[in-house]
């Protein structure tokens, strides 16, 4: 028998066995879909049966859930209907991995959450659009993984009815709010929209009648919070959430604020009273206490709370990663603060073992949240993932942290919120249960209950899309198929300055990924539930072999110039040379347009950056303008007269 996440307690039972029939089946899929008994599946809710169990946190009463199967009935007695819901999805489980007329043993489970608030991340605001059948079928895997909270990072791409002047097409709706968060409850997820309400405004101050509430006149990131017009312009868009999502947190950002204090006005009023933390804090107390009287809690990013004088581990202290951070000593905000405001202290390369219990003795709530992905994360968790995510979690469990989750940024030009799921896994397991995963048991047991695959391929696959290409590929290849000079950004590749070493040349790095684009084809004949989870894996395998092709070909043109002159005289060799030229342009067109379908596709059907489809269009463009001059030229010409000068 196994588990994801595993529970806190199984115990075999009697020695008898529960036969697994096609009418077991039928009937925990009918509790499920009603949450009612359906014989031999009795559900029952009872609290005061449960409350009990040692271990429980108090919070996760409702949550937590006993379940007997025993040969006659299987009987789920839960503290609440998500418990009920939980004892079911584990019930799934347990009937999953068998085929009928096979045996279970009698088994008693014991389960419930180390984490009252298990959550996933999703960046919609960096040039995602929404898709609402995509986030249904997110929060569905999410609850058999028993995840309960979906946290929306939506900047200005909400359309929020105060303010018609920011909506575009592709923003979320208040319907599609309201739709998505009746479709959560009924999984018991809750979502938490997230709208800052200090620094990353850009989506919402570059417009005309907003710019004038700007901290810097020139720089569209920041509000200014000593504008009396900003908080009532900010509670709008706070309003306009509450009353779209049915939820108990809205998340108001707060986070990577270093100019606090840049306008005269915030500065005349630093002089006069104080600190920019209390400035900070006032601005925070005020949003919170709003959202109070609403009967809705705030959440908020922890790095402008931490100082890295007193948490020189933290990554994110002072505001933020390398190149956020401010010396504006915003930590002692943590003076003034509210006390209701939820603290999301976010650590995603390593973290200060103290902090946690720091802000715990200071009396806040947390939800921390980590980054789980190495290639996404640029920056990344220095002993790897797995390492990562079972002590930035546990010590969030130690912490008595009300809650934690995981986080996706920036998903574009290859990346994928879809091909995550391992790493959600991996955290949703760590939030949950008290047990630590050890990663090769955890990979098979993944691909077994999550894709119902006999092998663990997917750790295999995840593996070969985070070989990098390039050191630091996160922030080089969304300028890959920019239209002016599409070769300049490479430098030249710094083999081995990377945690998963490269392999070596272009063209040992195409084999290789090429590989993987094999074992994907065959990855996804394997799975036999959620298949289509694993739809886009090919992509980022497809976005490095385009890559490294450019290089490829750049790498190729001196030794075919240098071939070509030493035989000058010769025009056979002329046209070899000119031809093997064509045939590299050529396998990079069939690449690109390769790429350009997959874009669109993604684009359909996530959300995924439009621009990565307009960008491969250009990029075939240019392919295809060298194509012409070169193979309309009489004999092999002059590089200046066919390739772009960067490449030459
Ligand atoms: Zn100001």
């Amino acid at each position: 028998m196994q588990f994801l996440p595993v529970p806190q307690e199984v115990c075999v039972g009697d020695g008898s066995s529960v036969q697994v029939t096609a009418k077991l089946r039928a009937a925990v899929a009918k509790a499920l879909e009603t949450r009612e008994s359906a014989a031999p599946v009795r559900l029952k809710i009872e609290p005061a049966e449960i409350e009990d169990l040692p271990g429980l946190p108090p919070t996760c009463v409702g949550q937590a859930y006993v379940l007997d199967a025993t040969a006659k009935t299987i009987t789920i007695t839960a503290g609440g209907a998500a418990g009920l819901f939980y004892g079911l999805q584990t019930l799934v489980q347990l009937v999953d991995q068998t085929q009928d007329g096979t045996s279970l043993p009698a088994v008693s489970i014991v389960d419930y959450p180390a984490l009252q608030w298990r959550g996933l991340q999703y960046d919609l605001a960096r040039r995602m659009v929404y898709r609402h059948e995509h986030m249904k079928d997110v929060i569905r895997h999410m609850a058999a993984l028993k995840l309960n909270m979906l946290h929306l990072y939506l900047e200005g791409r909400f359309s929020f009815p105060s303010h018609p002047e920011l909506h575009q097409p592709g923003w979320m709706t208040p319907a599609e709010a309201r739709d998505l968060c009746a479709f959560a409850k009924a999984h018991h997820v809750v979502l938490v929209p997230e709208v800052n309400c200090l620094g990353h405004m850009e989506q919402i101050l570059h417009v005309d009648p907003n710019k004038h509430l700007r901290e810097d006149p020139a720089d569209s990131y920041m509000i200014c919070p000593s504008n009396p017009q900003s908080l009532p312009f900010v509670l709008a868009l706070v309003d306009d959430l509450v009353d779209a999502f049915d939820t108990p947190y809205i998340h108001i950002g707060m986070d990577e604020v270093p100019k606090l204090g840049f306008c005269s006005a915030c500065r005349a009023r630093l002089q006069k009273d104080g600190h920019p933390g209390k400035m900070l804090a006032e601005h925070i107390n005020a949003i919170a206490a709003h959202l109070r009287q609403r009967g809705r809690r705030s959440l908020m990013w922890g790095d402008m709370l931490l100082d890295s004088m007193q948490f020189p581990g933290a990554h994110a202290a002072n505001g933020g990663v390398t190149g956020w951070g401010s010396l504006n000593y915003t930590a002692k905000a943590l003076e003034w603060l509210d006390r209701d405001v939820v603290i999301c202290d976010w650590q995603y390369a390593h973290f200060s073992p103290d902090e946690m219990d720091y802000l715990r003795a200071l009396g806040f709530d947390l939800m921390p949240a980590i980054d789980s992905d190495e290639r996404g994360c640029p920056w990344g968790p220095v002993r790897g993932i797995d390492f990562h995510i079972r002590n930035f979690f546990d010590a969030a469990k130690e912490s008595g942290a009300i809650g934690a989750f995981t986080t996706t940024w920036s998903l574009h030009m290859g990346e994928v919120f879809n091909n995550r799921w391992l790493d959600f896994a991996k955290s949703a397991e760590t939030m949950w249960s008290r047990h630590s995963y050890e990663s090769e048991e955890f990979g098979q047991r993944f691909c077994s209950l999550f894709f119902g695959m006999d092998e663990a391929l997917i750790p295999y696959l995840d593996t070969g899309i985070k070989i990098d290409v390039l050191p630091n590929s996160m922030r080089l290849v969304p300028y890959l198929l920019k239209l002016d000079q599409p070769w300049r950004i490479f430098g030249p590749p710094q083999w081995g300055s990377d945690p998963i070493k490269p392999l070596g040349s272009p063209a040992q790095l195409i084999a290789a990924k090429e590989q993987y684009l094999v074992q994907w084809r065959k990855t996804v004949k394997c799975a036999s539930r959620r298949a289509h989870l694993l739809d886009a894996m090919d992509v980022p395998l497809r976005v490095d072999i385009l890559a490294m092709r450019m290089f490829h070909l750049r790498a190729s043109i001196a030794g075919i110039y240098s071939h070509a002159e030493k035989h000058a005289g010769e025009p056979l060799v002329q046209a070899w040379c000119r031809d093997a030229l064509l045939t590299g342009i050529d396998g990079l067109m069939r690449d690109a347009e390769c790429l350009r379908r997959r874009f669109a596709c993604l684009y359909e059907t996530f959300g995924n950056d439009g621009e990565d489809v307009v960008k491969s269009e250009r990029f075939l463009v240019v392919l295809q303008g060298m194509r012409e001059k070169l193979a309309t030229a009489e004999k092999l010409p002059p590089k200046a007269d066919w390739c772009p000068a960067e490449l030459a």
